[in-house]
């Protein structure tokens, strides 16, 4: 458990958040004002990347006085040169940033949505910066890499996925990878936890986005109504705490106020619980390890004294499993499973393939292809390419049905 070992090396006052414009990244923002606000330590933004809100990056751009930011649209150039001195374009563009402006001790915030994450996130700790991250992809798709590239430079990765990061918080006393039983990751369930499986095939995408407890980017909302989310989570789970398939597990639990938890081996079970707010995962990410007081909001267990628990159904959500499965697999497989997710969600959200045809399609590429060990850049972008295609061929030609 890597990723829990403390920090030898100092952190910077500084920030660089990749994704700025989504639901994460302007949380980030707030937070970082939040935490100024309070005075005993003020942190500094200094670069921004996102993608195609060009004018929501200029906004953030001139309030926050950067005098870099990245955007894979060349168009990015002449929308912001008059506001911002450098401005990095291309497909490479959030890299390429981080090579002028990151040093070591810095904090990268990953919320970019996506594979394109990977290489931004790679990068970052391969620079000496610790990683903020939220962007599950990287290291559902490139896990060994990610661990690598922190591994070399001595950075750490802190987990901003509220699950991850609640148990992080109940790892935190320096608990020994022997003493953990189970780490079991809580799931709202999304809005179909009660549809049939029929039900849930023909759904629209107003359905789909309608989350109950959380306000998130499309991407990550439909993954929540598919359990993809939960899928690529325990996936994540896996790489950042060292656990296999039989170590992990995902529960439903609907309020969303117990965050996961860990089982010990002598039976005591430490969960973390607060209000579905991001603040809070994002601003413990930002002070680790010390803790700062909090922008998100308290918890009022009045409200909650009815928390609820269930099992999930792994017929209706066949994601849990699928994703299991991925982990035992060499690491390739989950570089398929996000690909082909990424291609069917993109294609449900323009409303082209039924909510249904998401798992299956990720699950007739799983089927197609068969993963072997990640262990260079090349050969994930490689099985990223070849798994897109598949899932495309396996969406047509269902469509062709
Ligand atoms: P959003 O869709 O709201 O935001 C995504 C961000 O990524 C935007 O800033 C977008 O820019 C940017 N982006 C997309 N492509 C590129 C690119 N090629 N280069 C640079 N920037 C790019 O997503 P969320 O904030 O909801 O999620 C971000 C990540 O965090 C996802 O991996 C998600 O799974 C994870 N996460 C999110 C949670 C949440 O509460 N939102 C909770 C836990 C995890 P633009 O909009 O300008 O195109
Ligand atoms: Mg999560």
């Amino acid at each position: 458990m890597k990723v829990l070992a403390p920090s030898n090396k100092p952190r910077t006052d500084r920030i660089i958040i990749l994704g700025s414009t989504g639901s994460i990244g302007v949380n980030t923002i707030e937070v970082v004002e939040h935490l100024n606000r309070l005075g005993s330590r003020r942190f500094e933004i200094v670069g921004l990347a996102a993608g195609t809100r060009l004018d929501e990056l200029a906004a953030q751009a001139h309030a926050l006085g950067v005098s870099h930011v990245a955007s894979p649209d060349p168009g990015a150039k002449e929308h912001l040169s008059d506001l911002v001195e450098n401005v990095h374009v291309g497909a490479d563009a959030a890299v390429e940033m981080l090579h002028q402006i990151a040093r070591p001790g810095d904090l990268v915030i990953g919320a970019i949505v996506g594979a394109a994450g990977i290489k931004p996130s790679i990068a970052a700790l391969e620079l000496g910066c610790d990683l903020a991250l939220a962007n599950k992809e990287s290291l559902v798709a490139a896990g060994p890499l990610v661990l690598a590239a922190a591994e070399r430079s001595g950075a750490k990765i802190i987990p901003v996925d509220s699950e991850h990061s609640a148990v992080f918080q109940c790892l935190h006393a320096g608990r020994q990878d022997r003493e953990i039983a189970k780490v079991v990751l809580t799931a709202s369930g999304g809005p179909f936890r009660t549809w049939t499986k029929d039900r849930m095939r023909s759904a629209n995408v107003k359905e789909a986005l309608n989350h109950p407890t959380w306000s998130m980017g499309s991407k990550v909302t439909i993954d929540s109504a598919s359990l993809m989310n939960k899928g690529l989570e325990l996936i994540e789970a896996h790489w950042l705490f060292g656990l296999g398939s039989d170590r992990l597990d995902a529960i439903f639990h609907p309020q969303s106020i117990v965050h996961s938890f860990v089982e010990f081996t002598d039976h005591a079970v430490i969960a973390q619980l607060s209000p579905p707010d991001m603040k809070l995962p994002i601003q413990y990410a930002i002070s680790w390890p010390d803790r700062l007081p909090g922008s998100a909001s308290r918890t009022d267990f009045t409200q909650f004294a009815d928390l609820h628990f269930e099992s999930i159904d792994r017929v209706r959500f066949p994601a849990i499993a699928m994703a299991l499965e991925v982990i035992d697999q060499p690491s390739g497989a989950g570089a398929i499973f996000n690909a082909a997710n990424e291609v069917a969600v993109a294609q449900f959200l323009q409303e082209k393939i039924p909510f249904g045809a998401i798992v299956d399609t990720v699950e007739a590429t799983l089927e197609r292809i068969t993963p072997g060990e990640i262990t260079t850049l090349a050969d994930v972008l490689e099985i990223d390419h070849e798994s897109r295609r598949v899932a495309q061929e396996i969406l047509m030609a269902s469509s062709d049905r």
